[in-house]
């Protein structure tokens, strides 16, 4: 049988590490490593999010600070609040919750975050960083991705990887992150033809395309590795929901390892906004 791997023991182990690198920087400094956490509007899932994160937050000895704006916020006022928060000292991380409201800017709003404060690696610099090999803060879930797949592949030199998606926030920079450790990689997507017969040569899969049980037994090969990214609540006949990930998790038990939904891929992506939180404090700190 495939190993089931266990996302929420890993994240606690990270988060423990984390907590004991935020008390070092605490002890070294009279203060923590502070993030602030902005929401504009009221999206029900975002809320949920940014509840999550800044519970987590607490548990690492980070110092969250929450700014709720309302959903009418103009650009000018957004982008006022980051340069604010650019500029205190106290501030190491600032994490701009996503989707923001139609009238805003994206892009221009992310491009504003100095890019030693992007704890979410999205700003230009830290995505060239990235595939340059040069360092920077890496986004939260292609890290985790990443430490997932290191508890079962050592070497990765030669590796076949498919990468399920090419988003900004997932497929892109995971497909960096595997090609900066050897693997051979092939980034597919929706207009992808055959997109079985690729995976099915694969060694590692990373299914980042919100498309529910995408993936099944017979586009794995036996003894691959699978991570399965995608988070999608499906509707039953009898009225109720469920979350499904983006892989038919019980057609792989001849997979040798994979990620269950819930409790893979998500609860990595919090801890490691923790710990690029104080990577980033420590970033400050070396700046001086
Ligand atoms: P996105 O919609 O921006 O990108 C999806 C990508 O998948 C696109 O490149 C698209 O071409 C591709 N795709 C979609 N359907 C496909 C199909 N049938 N076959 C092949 N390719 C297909 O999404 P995203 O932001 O990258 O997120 C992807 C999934 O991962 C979503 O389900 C999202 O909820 C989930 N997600 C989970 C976490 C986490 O922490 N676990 C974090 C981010 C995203």
């Amino acid at each position: 049988m495939a190993e089931i791997i266990d996302g929420k023991a890993l994240a606690a182990q990270l988060t423990e590490r984390t907590a004991a690198e935020a008390a070092a920087f605490a002890a070294r400094h009279g203060a923590a490593p502070g993030l602030a956490v902005v929401l504009v509007g009221e999206d029900p899932a975002s809320e949920i999010y940014v509840r999550r994160k800044i519970a987590q937050c607490r548990k690492a000895g980070i110092n969250s600070l929450e700014y709720r704006l309302p959903g009418a916020t103009s650009q000018a006022e957004l982008l006022g609040l980051i340069h604010q928060l650019n500029a205190r000292a106290d501030v190491h991380g600032i994490l701009v919750q996503l989707p923001l409201p139609r009238h805003l800017d994206d892009a221009e709003v992310l491009d504003a975050i100095h890019p030693l404060k992007d704890v979410d690696g999205f700003h230009p610099v830290n995505v060239g960083r990235l595939s340059t090999g040069t360092g920077g803060l890496v986004p939260c879930t292609p890290l985790g991705v990443m430490m997932i797949l290191d508890t079962v592949i050592s070497d990765y030199r030669g590796l076949e990887a498919v990468v399920i998606g090419k988003s900004n926030i997932v497929g892109k920079p995971v497909s960096m992150l595997l090609l900066e450790r050897e693997a051979t990689v092939t980034v597919t997507h929706i207009e992808t033809r055959d997109l079985h017969d690729i995976t099915r040569k694969a060694d590692i899969i990373v299914a980042a395309a919100g498309a529910p049980h995408l993936v099944k037994g017979y586009w794995v090969k036996p003894g691959a590795v699978v991570v399965d990214v995608g988070i999608s609540r499906v509707a039953l006949a009898d009225g109720s929901t469920e979350i499904r990930g983006d892989c038919a998790t019980q057609e792989l038990g001849h997979a040798r390892a994979v990620t269950p939904v819930p409790g893979g891929v998500g609860p990595m992506t919090i801890a490691c906004l923790l710990a690029n939180t104080v990577r980033a404090a420590e970033l400050a700190e070396q700046a001086g």
